[in-house]
């Protein structure tokens, strides 16, 4: 089979650095694929003119896949989030983030492994804000029954093909009685109708952060409209050593973009030190997701070897700064290389 062609959109910040990272570890893993780099984020604003080119968006159309580091979104300037931008233009109205314990990374609970998916279109990520009179301004919170639907509909699929057993909606419908009540009635409705040997409950998202604290093994799956699922991820990447180590993908019907789920970290930008984990577990998701819609076995035996090297060196005690050790980026990246299995030729 030839080589999946993926585009690859390096980022700002740190962007570079765990892009090249991740770049390395896929060669060595022998990953079938190419890789076409366009750009997005700030980058692309000084050499395109715009934070993202229609170029970025239709070669991601084109290929089906990205993979993409953080980008920066300039502040202040009337620009629009480069990253809602790309989930809203292609649709990727699903953000899946595994979160789980790694060998050799302590953290205060060691039984954590949860699945958020995050609603990637809607919510307050609208865009619709208005200043009302000169003292009122106002962002409103959008829920469509389609995409409630549709994000309900994808979290019970998603379990059932995983082997999931209960999937928790934190909510705060008490309040929002409309627009969060829709986002409940839809993932109810769905529970019931086609799903109903999958448990399923509902927590008020206060009293569910509390819970996540106190106990995260009582979570399985996490179903939760957009902003809840941006703060939430956060969370729970604090549970299992922090950003260094969530992956994330972000798909819709047909098209996939993988990233990590940090952002491009500034302060540490340029330095060498980043973590490039996340992003490298986000290529293996890649791969996984490509051997499953491409019917390519030697994606997820890539993939497999390139989680089995991360958990071998993690075990070795080989850890960047984040998570308590002394490796940059690139002593990290060496780490894995060692470890990881020639393919079978
Ligand atoms: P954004 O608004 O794009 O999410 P941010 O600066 O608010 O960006 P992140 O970039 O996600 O938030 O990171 C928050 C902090 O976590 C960073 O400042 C950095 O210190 C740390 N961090 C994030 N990702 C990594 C990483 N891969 N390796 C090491 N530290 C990281």
């Amino acid at each position: 089979m030839n080589p999946h062609d993926v585009v690859l959109i390096p980022g700002d910040g740190i962007g570079p650095e765990v892009t090249d990272a991740a770049c390395r570890i896929l060669e060595v893993a022998a990953a079938p694929v190419t890789f076409q780099v366009y750009h997005a984020g700030l980058s692309a604003l000084e050499r395109d003119g715009e934070v993202l080119p229609d170029s970025t968006v239709e070669a991601i159309e084109h290929c089906g896949v990205a993979l993409k580091g953080p980008c920066t979104t300039p502040v202040g300037e009337g620009f629009t989030s480069v990253n809602v931008q790309l989930r809203q233009r292609l649709n990727l109205f699903a953000a899946v983030r595994p979160v789980r314990n790694l060998p050799g990374v302590s953290t205060r609970f060691d039984d954590v492994d949860m699945v958020i998916i995050r609603e990637n279109t809607e919510g307050l990520y609208s865009g619709v804000e208005n200043q009302v009179t000169p003292d009122v301004v106002m962002s409103m919170k959008v829920a469509t029954e389609t995409a409630c639907d549709r994000i309900a509909r994808w979290g019970f699929r998603f379990a059932t093909l995983r082997q999931r057993k209960k999937i928790t909606v934190f909510h705060k419908a008490n309040i929002m009685k409309l627009t969060d009540g829709l986002f409940l009635r839809c993932a109810r409705q769905v529970h019931q109708a086609e799903y109903p040997n999958i448990e399923y409950e509902e927590v008020i998202i206060d009293a569910g952060c509390m819970k996540l604290v106190q106990d995260p093994s009582q979570f399985d799956m996490l179903l939760l409209e957009n902003l809840y699922g941006d703060v939430v991820s956060d969370l729970c990447a604090g549970l299992v050593g922090g950003l260094g180590v969530v992956p994330g993908a972000n798909v819709g019907e047909k098209l996939a973009v993988f990233e990590a789920v940090h952002g491009s970290a500034p302060d540490i930008a340029g330095r060498g030190v980043a973590n490039p984990l996340a992003l490298i577990m986000s290529s293996a998701m890649m791969l996984n997701h490509l051997a499953e819609t491409r019917d390519d076995p030697s994606c997820r035996d890539a993939a497999e070897r390139i989680k089995s090297g991360y958990n071998l060196a993690l075990a070795d005690g080989c850890l960047t700064r984040d998570l308590g050790g002394d490796l940059d980026t690139k002593e990290f990246v060496a780490a894995l290389v060692d470890r990881i299995e020639a393919p079978a030729s």
